[in-house]
């Protein structure tokens, strides 16, 4: 019996460090008091926790003046190593070095070639991953995790590719330990909407909430779902594939093998594809771009994507029944051009409910989700945020 309550005192205890850190992290740097109004415990709690952190090297403590007085202002410790986040796009790779508060320290980006192969993938992410490295005085020594978000779904337990045809290149590899025995250090690999997800309701839009569906609307259409802040990936990594919902019976075949998916209409190529008679051929990231400056044929191309996507996200809510739906991704740099039509498509597709009307609102991260959720993964991975590590010796009396 003594056992078993020490045994749950424990983990109430480990349970309230793993919250505090995570408040430091959230924020950056908090004073003990603020530190206790932030997460609800009481100022002689956080001042023990904030002591057995120090301990363990969590954090670090600095003396500083807030109102007038000194007070104890609380920081996630360096010495935790760095976090790098990379996100490989269809045409891109986006590498970022943070501390293990999420604080930026240097990012890059480099264009890569249509229809990579994984190879060329990770050997441009070592390159940058280096010299971003080097640029700041660290090595991959300091590395503590490197999280990837990939535009496919990914089967967790293998780090594969769970369907080939998206991202012919990279089929049946292990893309996690390809990258680690580069590198030497652990990876982390998954969707890259689900990362959004993960970055947007922890740290983003979706922060206060506790069930969230994040669009990201890019080459490709899918969706990740955060559940009471964790990532609901289905059994074989494909939940949330919604670039892969019929929406054209007699439609284009797409990559994945199936006839008239979402992507075929709403996707990076098909968007080029339907203004090419009128303006010639454009990126997306044109068609963005001409869209905000008011081009007609741009701008309904995306308002055109933006309902047929909001069709699609009205089944998505009906399934989930989240409190609020965010929109990410290329189109989403569009506002309401994009966000208007999606919004009105779903509210006259999904029942009002009178507990907590369905929100539809722009994601707050923009570009960054995608690192920041590979971050986030990888910090949640190497055990830093989570109790296991903050499990100081157990005192039984
Ligand atoms: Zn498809």
């Amino acid at each position: 019996m003594v056992r078993k309550a020490a045994r749950s005192q424990a983990s109430l205890r480990a349970a309230n460090k793993a919250l505090v850190l995570q408040t430091v992290q959230r924020w950056g740097g908090l004073t003990q008091v603020e530190l206790a109004a932030a997460t609800g415990l009481s100022p002689a709690s956080v001042s023990t926790i904030v002591r057995d952190l120090f301990a363990a090297g969590v954090v670090e403590t600095a003396t500083t003046t807030r109102n007038g007085r000194r007070a104890q202002l609380v920081t996630v410790s360096r010495r935790l190593g760095l976090a790098v986040g990379i996100q490989f796009g269809q045409r891109h790779v986006h590498v970022q070095l943070s501390d293990f508060a999420l604080h930026p320290i240097a990012e890059h980006v480099l264009p890569l070639p249509h229809d990579h192969q994984v190879d060329t993938g990770l050997d441009r992410a070592t390159l940058l991953m280096a010299d971003l490295l080097e640029r700041v005085g660290a090595s991959f020594e300091d590395v503590a995790g490197v999280g990837v978000a990939v535009p496919a779904p990914v089967e967790a337990g293998t780090s594969t590719l769970s369907i080939e045809g998206v991202m012919p290149g990279w089929a049946g590899v292990d893309i996690a330990q390809t990258l680690s025995k580069r590198i030497g250090r652990p990876v982390y690999v998954d969707n890259d909407a689900n990362l959004g997800a993960l970055a947007e309701s922890v740290l983003g839009a979706g922060r206060d909430l506790r069930d969230v569906v994040y669009l990201r609307a890019s080459y490709g259409t899918a969706v990740g779902v955060a559940l009471a802040g964790a990532i609901h990936r289905g059994y074989a990594g494909i939940a949330g594939e919604i670039g892969h919902v019929l929406v054209d019976p007699q439609g284009r075949m797409c990559r994945c093998g199936n006839r008239g998916c979402l992507d075929t209409v709403v996707g990076g190529a098909a968007l080029v594809e339907s203004v090419r008679p009128v303006l010639g051929p454009l990126t997306l990231r044109d068609v963005v771009q001409r869209a905000n400056e008011g081009d007609p044929a741009c701008t309904r191309v995306v308002a055109d994507a933006g309902a047929q996507i909001g069709g699609v996200l009205a089944v998505v809510s009906l399934v989930v029944n989240p409190q609020v739906v965010l929109v990410g991704g290329e189109l989403a740099e569009t506002g309401e051009v994009f966000l208007g039509p999606l919004r009105e498509r779903i509210g006259r597709r999904v029942p009002a409910n009178n507990v907590a009307p369905l929100q539809v609102l722009p994601a707050e991260l923009g570009p960054r989700a995608e690192v920041m959720g590979a971050m986030l993964l990888a910090l949640q991975a190497t055990d830093v945020s989570v109790p296991a590590v903050l499990d100081l010796p157990v005192e039984v009396s």
